[in-house]
């Protein structure tokens, strides 16, 4: 095995994990305690109502330990029977992630997919829904990470619910959750979950999902088998002792008790204005440097940039070299796009600075690897 050498500091550009303030890093030395005792009740009680204020929910927000992948699963299983017929709208790979795991858990799913770079449509959404047979869910992805795409969840939810006024929207928000728009009571979703590790400013480790009284009322007579994910255990040791079924991940909650106390100090909407901003920032600059945007104009991402490779230039390498030279780490392209685009994060705890120097360098090091605009 490899000796054990010092993180470098590097420009963390992927979208998530993302940097980390200091305060928030330190808040993870502090001693461990009982989860089972007072200090983490009052933690866990913080932490949940606050994380209600941005998800715009009365609703508790559940927390578990694990990654956006366990919300997604955790989602399916709480509210679905085996057989039960739902539609996966999906524009790229993270909704194809949630289609396959409802998929394996034996729902029949019926995929919308767009090409990827795009939204969905919501024009043709209504279109194909109203062919369909009746479903008793439609699983959506609010900002598509693998593409640099938002969705007009708004839009889409209304129309769902105008078609199916009782079908369960589910709602994959683990890059848009906290950083922009997501109404949960008034858009009148089902189901919403995030991981720590995206616009929360806190590294991986937590969860979070809410759902709605119809979906609670959906969980009740729910089949599919479920344990490490069960809402139930869940929402009533939260309520009754501020604590979980399993152990938590303490120190990521002393993480996340801090930035949500800093994400509060800014405020939601000085939250969703900044990350607009660093959103016209990123394209802008990308578009001057002469390099092409993956995602279509209207719906390009507010949290995640994703730039078409230019002709000729080998992305592999370039990032390669901007990780080691420059200490800069942009994510690759997924699935098919890999080497055809690459993606920057702007989400979670960044400075403009942080961006400029990204993209300084990034335009210097185009130029050095051939690329002329
Ligand atoms: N959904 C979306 C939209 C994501 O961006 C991600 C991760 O990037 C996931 C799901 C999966 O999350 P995780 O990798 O934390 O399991």
């Amino acid at each position: 095995v490899e000796e054990r050498t010092p993180i470098p500091k590097q420009n963390l550009r992927v979208p998530g994990p993302t940097p980390i303030p200091s305060e928030v890093l330190a808040a993870q030395t502090n001693p461990m305690i009982n989860h089972r005792g007072p200090e983490f009740a009052a933690i866990a009680r913080r932490v949940t109502a606050r994380l209600q204020y941005f998800f715009q929910t009365t609703s508790p927000v559940l927390t578990f330990p694990a990654s956006g992948t366990g919300g997604q699963e955790s989602a399916v299983v709480n509210l679905f029977s085996p057989g039960d017929h739902v539609v996966a709208i999906t524009i790229g790979n993270f909704g194809n992630r949630l289609a396959k795991i409802a998929e394996a858990y034996g729902l029949n799913v019926t995929r919308i997919e767009f090409p990827w770079g795009q939204a969905a449509d919501p024009a043709s959404v209504e279109a194909r829904l109203k062919e369909l047979p009746s479903y008793k869910g439609v699983l959506l992805t609010h900002n598509e990470t693998s593409t640099g795409v938002t969705n007009d969840l708004e839009a889409l939810a209304a129309l769902i619910r105008r078609l199916a006024p009782e079908t369960l929207i589910v709602v994959d928000a683990v890059s848009s959750a906290g950083s922009i728009p997501l109404d949960m009571d008034r858009w009148d979703l089902d189901a919403v979950f995030t991981g720590s590790q995206k616009g929360w400013m806190t590294p991986p480790g937590i969860m979070m999902i809410a759902a709605s009284p119809r979906a609670w009322e959906a969980n009740k007579t729910a089949r599919l088998p479920r344990f490490y994910f069960d809402w139930g255990p869940a929402r009533k040791q939260l309520l009754e002792k501020g604590q979980h079924p399993t152990t938590p991940a303490v120190s990521v909650f002393y993480a996340l008790d801090v930035a949500l106390e800093m994400m509060l100090a800014e405020g939601r909407e000085a939250i969703f204005a900044r990350q607009q901003q660093a959103g016209d920032y990123v394209r802008g600059r990308v578009r001057a440097m002469g390099l092409q945007l993956f995602a279509d104009h209207q719906n390009a991402s507010n949290t995640v940039t994703a730039i078409k490779v230019p002709e000729g230039i080998d992305s592999k390498a370039l990032l390669k070299k901007l990780r080691e030279q420059d200490r800069i780490v942009f994510a690759g392209g997924q699935a098919h796009l890999e080497g055809k685009i690459f993606r920057i994060g702007h989400l979670g705890y960044f400075t403009e600075a942080d961006l400029a120097q990204a993209l300084d360098t990034l335009e210097q090091r185009l130029h050095e690897f051939g690329f002329k605009s």
